[in-house]
C-alpha cells in the first residue's frame, strides 16, 4: 500500500484553509475524478477514493483538528490511548460515495446517511447494513480527576440496537431482500450535460434493500432513538483537549450493521487554586512580612492534600519552591512533574497605633540601606540616570 499523502496536499488547499474553501476544492476535483467521467480510467477512482477520504477527515472540525494535531495516526487503528481500543478508528468505514453524497446531499434534504443506507454502488453490502455513526460527548473533568483518573457515567441520546426484531429491522427475521427498482444500487444515476445527477431510489429511498415485513419499533431500522448510560475511565494524566475514544459505544448500525465509536472529548475545568502546565502545577501561596523576615513553617496545598514547606530566613517575595513529584503524572510515562509553590510576601493593613508605633522605630533603627534588594537596585539607577 502507497504511503498516504497529505490530506491538505490531496485537496490542493492550505493548512488555514476555510471549511468552505476545502468544500469547494473537493467538489471540483471530485467532479473532475468522479469514475462516472472517467469509466476507463482506474487511476481517476483511485484518486476519486484519496480525494474521499481527504475530505472526509478535512471536511469534519473534529476529525481535521484530530489530524491537525496526530496526522494520519489519529485514524489508524489504536492510533489514540484511552478507552476502548481495537476497532478501525475513522478509517474503517470509510466509503466515497457517502461523502459524495453529502456533498451535494443539499437536494435530498439531509438526512443522507440514510437514503444511501448501504453505501455507494458497488460497494453495497447485500444485507443493507450499515455502521452505526460515531458520536461526540463533551465531558468537563476537574484538574483532580485529570490528574488521578476517575470513572464517569455518561447518558447520552443514540441509536440503540432494536430489541423487537434483533436489529435484523424485520418482523418475522428473514432481514431484507434486494430492491428491484434499482437492483440494489439505491441510487438512479441520470445523465444532464457534464453532470451526472444522482437521486435516491424511490421504491427503496436510497437503501437498495426492501423489508417486506418491517418491525413495528423500528420501522425496519433495526435500531431506536434512546437514551443509554455509558461508563468510561478516565486515565490518570489527562489533560484539556484530550479524547477518549469507547469503541463500540456510539450509534448502533442500521440493520445490524456494527456499532460506531463513542467519542469522549475532555475538558478540563480551571481550578480555584493551581494552574497546570505540561506535568507541572504552579500556585501562589502568601506569607507573613515576618514569616519571611525570620523564616519559619509554612502550610502549601498540593493536590493531594497540605504539605509543609520551611522558608528560610530573609526570603523574598516571588522565591519559588519546587516540591517533587507533586504535579501530575505524564499520561504515557507516568513520570510525575514538580509543584512550583511561589510566595507572595504580604505587606500588613489595619496595623493599630502601637503597631505602627513599633514599624517606625523598627525602620528607623534598620534603614534604607539594610535591605538586600536596594542595594543592587540604587548602582542600577546610578547607571541609568548616568550619575
Ligand atoms: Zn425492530
Ligand atoms: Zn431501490
Amino acid at each position: 500500500m502507497p504511503a498516504t499523502r497529505d490530506y491538505y496536499e490531496v485537496l490542493g488547499v492550505s493548512k488555514d484553509a476555510s471549511g468552505a474553501e476545502i468544500k469547494k476544492a473537493y467538489r471540483k476535483q471530485a467532479m473532475k475524478f468522479h469514475p462516472d467521467q472517467n469509466p476507463d480510467d482506474p487511476k481517476a477512482e483511485e484518486k476519486f477514493k484519496e480525494l474521499g477520504e481527504a475530505y472526509e477527515v478535512l471536511g469534519d472540525e473534529d476529525k481535521r483538528a484530530a489530524y491537525d494535531r496526530y496526522g494520519h495516526a489519529a485514524f489508524k487503528a489504536g492510533g489514540m490511548g484511552g478507552g476502548g481500543g481495537g476497532g478501525g478508528g475513522f478509517g474503517g468505514f470509510h466509503d466515497p460515495m457517502d461523502i459524495f453524497s453529502q456533498v451535494f446531499g443539499g437536494a435530498f434534504g439531509g438526512g443522507f446517511e440514510d437514503f444511501f443506507g448501504g453505501g455507494g454502488r458497488g460497494r453495497r453490502e447485500t444485507s443493507g447494513k450499515k455502521r452505526g455513526s460515531d458520536l461526540r460527548y463533551d465531558l468537563e473533568v476537574t484538574l483532580e480527576e485529570a490528574a488521578h483518573g476517575a470513572e464517569k457515567e455518561l447518558e447520552i441520546e443514540k441509536h440503540a440496537a432494536c430489541k423487537t426484531c434483533k436489529a435484523s429491522g424485520s418482523k418475522s427475521g428473514t432481514g431484507t431482500k434486494t430492491c428491484t427498482t434499482c437492483g440494489g444500487q439505491g441510487a438512479v444515476m441520470r445523465q444532464a450535460g457534464i453532470f451526472v445527477q444522482q437521486s435516491p431510489c424511490p421504491e427503496c429511498r436510497g437503501s437498495g434493500h426492501i423489508i417486506s415485513d418491517p418491525c413495528g419499533d423500528c420501522g425496519g431500522q433495526g435500531r431506536v432513538q434512546k437514551a443509554d448510560r455509558i461508563r468510561i475511565k478516565i486515565p490518570a494524566g489527562v489533560g484539556d483537549g484530550v479524547r477518549l475514544r469507547s469503541s463500540g459505544n456510539g450509534d448502533a448500525g442500521l440493520r445490524g450493521g456494527p456499532a460506531g465509536d463513542l467519542y469522549v472529548f475532555l475538558h478540563v475545568k480551571p481550578h480555584d487554586v493551581f494552574e497546570r502546565r505540561g506535568e507541572d502545577l504552579f500556585c501562589e501561596v502568601p506569607v507573613s512580612f515576618s514569616t519571611a523576615t525570620l523564616g519559619g513553617e509554612l502550610s502549601v496545598p498540593t493536590l493531594e492534600g497540605k504539605a509543609s514547606i520551611k522558608v528560610p530566613a530573609g526570603t523574598q517575595g516571588g522565591t519559588v519552591f519546587r516540591l517533587r513529584n507533586r504535579g501530575v503524572q505524564d499520561l504515557s510515562s507516568g513520570r510525575k512533574g514538580d509543584l512550583h509553590v511561589e510566595l507572595q510576601v504580604e505587606v500588613p493593613t489595619r496595623l493599630d497605633i502601637a503597631q505602627k508605633e513599633k514599624l517606625k522605630a523598627f525602620a528607623e533603627s534598620i534603614g534604607e540601606e539594610n535591605s538586600p534588594l536596594h542595594g543592587g537596585f540604587l548602582e542600577k539607577a546610578k547607571r541609568f540616570f548616568n550619575l
